[in-house]
């Protein structure tokens, strides 16, 4: 089949390489010159794990294009997908204005009878909405469909090629036979292709990530009163996820979840709500447990310190929202960094992939090291935020030798706490 993929970030090059790894002739599009370039130059412009090698053998089999020809790009392909941004606007509605403005041009250029497909995470009436757009500017038919993408930063290729679901939501028969046809490679267990129309489709991938941050959300605020209690909520949570009913996914309290999606999609989620004059109170609470939950590490940190943090220095392991990315969108550790300048200290950060983004967001208020073990040298303590593979089993003797104060402060509960304090730390974990 005949590609084409409007965005080429996180979803649409993920989606463009692996459509293209069955077989299909994808086209990538993309505003940014820069981002183009370096796709033609051989270069992956995000970090995703088994990514390069999917886009290598694409490219060099001729079936992967990368252009900024928005209009060639659009009458090259049967299937058109729209994979650019919708960031929130300043009132938590999700800003459609890059689907917008890409809808309407697909409906000035298109020449013959194209199934379009959000693939964006988009608010429930969006589909309407692109019909109405592309229908004002052209004359040949078209279907509108909507597509949410499920797949995870870190596990993206994976999760797109192994897909749990894939929801296909409108009522144009054409479109549902060829988005079959083109997702039938994916479903080769079993078919786990689910048709329904758009705005359930729309709806549904809001609510599976809200429902997703909710049990993140419940789980710290179980792990807050385990600290005042006296429980361990590794024990809690291990006695909870034994229950099938409950099940052991999205069960890890922390330093509060981050990233493009979660936040952004309660956001947009309570913003439907409101429109429609309900509340959403469970998201309510989610989100405000979560920015509740950013400044949990801190408090321990102050806490440690008798309430002064002035002239200390804290080193950060961890930057990105979670391992396997480099993205720092709402990243807890921005909000942590920021608590401590505030507070009087110097912090420092690292991570192995992020800290070029991580400066987009932090700029020059944190001393960025590429050697975790460097940048521990005269620090007050260790605060691991992103629980990337390799610092699970770190040097701990090395750690001790390099800290000025033995502490650590563990945002993502994966370290032994009796092994570190048989070595001489004081250990600090999330409701632990
Ligand atoms: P991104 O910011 O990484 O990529 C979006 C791309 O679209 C950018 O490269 C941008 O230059 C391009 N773009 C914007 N306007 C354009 C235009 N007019 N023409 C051509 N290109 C244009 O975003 P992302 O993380 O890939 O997310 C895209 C969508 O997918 C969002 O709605 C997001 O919520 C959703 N989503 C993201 C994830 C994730 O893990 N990142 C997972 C599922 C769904």
């Amino acid at each position: 089949m005949r590609i084409t993929v409007i965005g080429t970030g996180y979803v649409g090059l993920v989606t463009g390489a692996c459509f293209s790894a069955t077989g299909n002739h994808v086209t990538c599009v993309d505003k940014d010159e820069s981002k183009i370039q370096k796709l033609l130059d051989g270069e992956i412009p995000i970090y995703e794990p088994g990514i390069e090698r999917i886009v290598q053998e694409g490219t060099a089999g001729k079936r992967l294009f990368f252009t900024t020809d928005f209009d060639a790009a659009v009458r090259s392909g049967e299937i058109i997908f729209i994979a650019v941004g919708t960031p929130p606007r300043e009132d938590g509605s999700a800003d459609l204005s890059a689907v917008e403005t890409v809808a309407k041009r697909i409906g000035e250029v298109m020449n013959e009878y194209k199934v379009i497909v959000n693939k964006s995470t988009v608010p429930v009436g969006t589909a309407a909405r692109v019909t109405e757009i592309v229908s004002a500017e052209t004359e040949h038919r078209f279907a509108v469909v909507s597509n949410p993408e499920f797949l995870k930063e870190g596990a993206a290729v994976n999760d797109f090629m192994k897909p749990d679901r894939v929801v296909i939501g409108t009522d144009d028969e054409d479109a549902i036979e060829l988005m079959r046809a083109l997702y039938h490679p994916f479903m080769h267990r079993s078919d786990r292709l689910l048709v329904m129309d758009a705005p359930s489709a729309e709806l549904t991938k809001y609510a599976s990530n809200s429902m997703l941050a909710t049990r993140i959300s419940f789980m710290n605020e179980v792990a807050r009163l385990c600290d005042k209690v006296g429980a361990n909520i590794e024990m809690v949570r291990r006695g909870m996820a034994s229950d099938r009913r409950i099940g052991g996914h999205f069960l890890f309290p922390g330093v509060g979840f981050g990233g493009s999606c979660f936040p952004k999609d309660l956001r947009a989620l309570r913003h439907t709500g409101e429109q429609n004059e309900m509340s959403m109170t469970i998201l309510d609470a989610v989100s405000a447990v979560n920015e509740r939950q950013k400044h949990v590490l801190v408090e321990k940190v102050t806490q440690h310190f008798n309430g002064d943090l002035s002239g200390k220095v804290f080193t950060l392991w961890g930057l990105a929202f979670k391992p396997g990315t480099d993205d720092m969108r709402e990243a807890p550790s921005i909000t942590i960094a920021q608590d401590l300048i505030e507070a009087g200290a110097t912090v420092r950060g690292t991570d192995p992939v992020s800290i070029e983004t991580a400066k987009g967001e932090l700029n020059d208020s944190v001393e960025y090291f590429t050697d975790e073990y460097a940048a521990l040298d005269g620090s007050d303590g260790l605060l691991l935020l992103t629980e990337w593979n390799h610092y699970r089993s770190p040097d701990f003797d090395r750690i001790h030798g390099s800290l000025r104060t033995k502490v650590l402060f563990d945002g993502r509960n994966i370290w032994d706490r009796k092994l570190l304090e048989k070595k001489g730390f004081r250990y600090y974990g999330i409701g632990v």
